[in-house]
């Protein structure tokens, strides 16, 4: 057998390969395979040489990416050959602190099952610590202070390993190889329950048990949690939240406990027990046993699984489904610095379970709702935070110079892009909150450092009154780019599928700012990823008194109504028990002589002048209630349909609702005869711009395409006609997508203006 010539290959790996066990991974496998060499990161993620035999040569490299460790996402290795040295052995070298860093770090990742099983086990050194982790599993972005990704630049920077924690963290071959965030009951972080002897975990399991509310440190911030099956409990976290009617989350012990509480496809359970382990919502079952002030009015239930060790520890001890809500009062932001937490929940919290591993960025639990889109099952991103966030997003073109979009305003996120990657940022929630604003300021400089991103555009919303938009003028850079908020949404979904334009896309939300000064949310666009036109739009309507319409539907009903009809309406009888006669008609009048009432085109609104028409609901206290109350109340069984025409006239619509009303047709019907008519104008209008456009591709997005029923009906009627329909997967369709589609407009069109 003659022995082969030894070749030497040299492979940069750049995607998230940094955390997550990959250089034991390289290690292991060209120990295997008898090659020598070395592995070790850089800034920018990791460089591997290898040398021997050529056949285990193009093995290494082929395992190296298809057995890649389950937290690694590799984007590219680029391989070149270099000399043979006769090096002996293979060694994993420190690493290299020079040049940019823009190594991407890894989101938080549920416990694996090997941790999970070590937690469980009283043998087990770790068994019941709640912060065990490993390469594979645990706090990556809510502990990171900086790049590279190595202890000291995180907030487990303070606790010094002991000696067997140390001897894991250095040997190649254990599964915390490096595990950055490696600690044990010995040296690690360690629980508090302030004002109880003991055990803390027994104590927060006796009171969950006892039904007190209970302030949990989790991986991004405080929840609020308690027993789900106890409506005294779950009714006094509501009134001392001051939170009316928006759902809480759940979350359960195990999968069988979520089967019993909704309904899960086969896909679903993929989604739920993934590494992200997002809150999943989901058609709840006529038996689940849960409160009835968990998700008052609502078809569904949000539930997801322990995500950490101390989750899995509360839950198996408190042996029952827990709520498990963001901690905060309202509409603020989730608190997650201990002082700020204490302060801030102690009128809500009856205990306080604390931890002294410090969060350095707050990331909120993500949302996603499974929908089939044209056949196919697909998870909406409601919310896109823990356990995504900093995961690139790719871009169809690439950005000559680095970008930073500024997002919305409601559900805000920022986006820093660079070359064809786009970093969308953690949900940070509405910047009116100073508070948020602040976390905004602050989430924009840490991606900046992270991702070594020196924004030279910057991209923003053209409302004038929006934060972002403020602080997108106050920075200084080479060009500012103005993107309006429809043709934002538009772009992020073509950016996301890779694509850009034409398309057609039909932009459905509550309000954005339009190209001539009006509210605009019921949009027909034709256009690309530079550039739109406005193909059609909802019939514009007053909205009368401004911001109060959007929390009074009532108004909305006024003024659709006076618009269909030729004469002030009277009030209809099913708001009559909770509208005031002379406050309708004041109503009406606004509505008639526009005073403070802008024109608005927004289908938001037209679902919450049906949802009130339908005595569904009159006043809203969370923002999209109306709109998701409709949807609930819909059967999904009946086949009718309102009329409405492709120019997107509703006003036969809000007659025919009315008409069924008063005929005591129940709400049910009603509410789905208005989704299927909507559905079907859509579907003809977009099918009739595309043909004038000659596209066949449509784009589905916008916050009220949150809704299952819309969205499944319109891309059904589309499909039948041919056409490729695409809607927001990765990002959401609501306002949290829109700074990726500012950065995709802005990556095109300075482009653009480089040719
Ligand atoms: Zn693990
Ligand atoms: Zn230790
Ligand atoms: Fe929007």
């Amino acid at each position: 057998m003659s022995v082969a010539q030894a070749t030497r290959v040299r492979l940069r790996v750049s995607g998230i390969v940094q955390g997550v066990g990959f250089r034991p991974h390289a290690y292991r496998l060209a120990t295997d395979l008898g090659l020598a060499g070395w592995v070790r990161n850089d800034e920018h993620g990791v460089v591997v040489e290898a040398e021997g035999d050529p056949e285990a040569i193009d093995r290494f490299v082929a395992r190296l990416e298809s057995d890649a460790p389950p937290l690694a996402r590799i984007e590219s290795v680029a391989a070149g050959g270099v000399v043979p040295r006769g090096e002996r052995g293979f060694r994993i070298v420190a690493s290299e602190r020079a040049g940019d860093p823009d190594a991407p770090v890894a989101p938080d990742s549920a416990t694996c099952d090997e941790c999970l099983a070590e937690l469980f086990d009283p043998a087990d050194r770790r068994y019941r610590y709640p912060f065990i982790n490993c390469t594979n599993c645990g706090p990556r972005f809510t502990i990171v202070r900086g790049v590279p990704y190595d202890r000291p630049l995180t907030t487990m920077a303070g606790f010094a390993m002991c000696a067997r924690c140390r001897a894991e963290y250095d040997d190649p071959l254990d599964r915390r190889f490096h595990a950055q965030p490696n600690a044990c009951p010995e040296c690690g972080p360690a629980l508090r329950l302030p004002g109880h002897d003991g055990n803390p975990l027994a104590g927060a399991g006796a009171a969950l048990r006892e039904g007190l509310v209970l302030a949990v440190k989790g991986v991004g911030g405080y929840h609020l949690a308690c027993r789900a099956d106890d409506e005294r409990a779950v009714a006094a976290l509501r009134g001392r939240k001051h939170r009316e009617d928006k759902p809480f989350a759940l979350m359960v012990g195990s999968l069988e406990a979520a089967h019993a509480l909704v309904e899960l496809a086969p896909q679903d359970v993929q989604l739920l027990t993934g590494r992200a382990r997002p809150i999943v919502i989901a058609p709840r079952r006529a038996s689940a046993r849960v409160a009835p002030s968990v998700a008052p009015r609502s078809a569904s239930l949000g539930v997801m699984l322990p995500y950490s060790p101390l989750h899995h520890l509360l839950l198996a001890d408190a042996g029952r489904p827990l709520v498990m809500t963001s901690g905060n009062v309202s509409d603020e932001p989730i608190a997650y610095r201990d002082e700020q937490a204490l302060e801030r929940l102690g009128t809500i919290a009856d205990r306080f379970l604390l931890h002294d591993r410090p969060i350095e960025t707050r990331t909120d639990d993500s949302v996603q709702r499974p929908v089939t889109v044209a056949g196919r099952r697909r998870a909406l991103m409601l919310r896109r935070s823990r356990g995504h966030v900093p995961e690139s997003a790719g871009l169809p073109v690439t950005a000559p110079r680095p970008v930073l979009a500024c997002g919305a305003e409601l559900k805000s996120t920022f986006c820093l892009a660079k070359g064809r990657r786009a970093w969308v940022g953690h949900h940070i929630g509405d910047l009116a909150n100073y508070e948020t604003l602040l976390a905004f300021r602050a989430g924009i400089s840490h991606f900046e450092r992270l991702f070594a991103v020196d924004s030279a555009v910057v991209a923003h919303d053209l409302h004038p009154g929006y934060l972002s938009t403020a602080y997108a003028l106050e920075r200084e850079c080479a060009v500012h780019v103005g993107v309006q908020h429809h043709h934002a949404h538009l772009a992020a979904v073509l950016a996301e599928h890779g694509e850009h334009g034409p398309a057609v896309g039909a932009i459905f939300d509550g309000t954005g700012f339009g190209e001539d000064g009006t509210v605009w949310g019921g949009e027909l666009l034709a256009g690309d990823l530079g550039g739109f036109e406005r193909a059609g739009h909802l019939r514009p309507v007053r909205l009368p008194g401004g911001e109060q319409a959007i929390r009074q539907p009532w108004r909305m009903a006024a003024a659709w109504l006076r618009e269909a009809l030729a004469a002030p309406p009277a009030l209809p009888a099913v708001l009559a028990g909770s509208v005031d006669g002379r406050r309708w008609e004041a109503v009406v009048e606004l509505a008639d002589s526009g005073t403070a009432s802008p024109l608005t085109t927004s289908v938001g609104r037209l679902f919450d002048a049906v949802a009130a028409l339908c005595g569904v609901r009159a006043d809203v206290n969370y923002e999209g209630q109306a709109a998701a109350e409709l949807e609930a109340a819909a059967d999904p069984a009946e086949p009718g349909a309102y009329p409405l025409p492709a120019t997107l006239d509703p006003r036969e619509t809000i007659l025919a609702v009315t008409r069924d009303v008063a005929a005591g047709i129940p709400v049910a019907a009603v509410a789905a005869r208005f989704h299927n008519g909507l559905a079907r104008a859509t579907a003809w209008a977009c099918a009739e711009a595309a043909e004038r456009a000659g596209v066949d591709v449509v784009v589905l997005s916008g916050g009220v395409f949150q809704n299952g029923l819309l969205l499944e009906r319109t891309s059904a009627a589309l499909a039948a006609k041919r056409l490729r329909v695409l809607v927001a997967e990765r990002l959401p369709p609501n306002d949290g997508g829109i700074s990726y589609g500012q950065a995709a407009v802005a990556a095109w069109r300075t482009a653009e203006a480089g040719r």
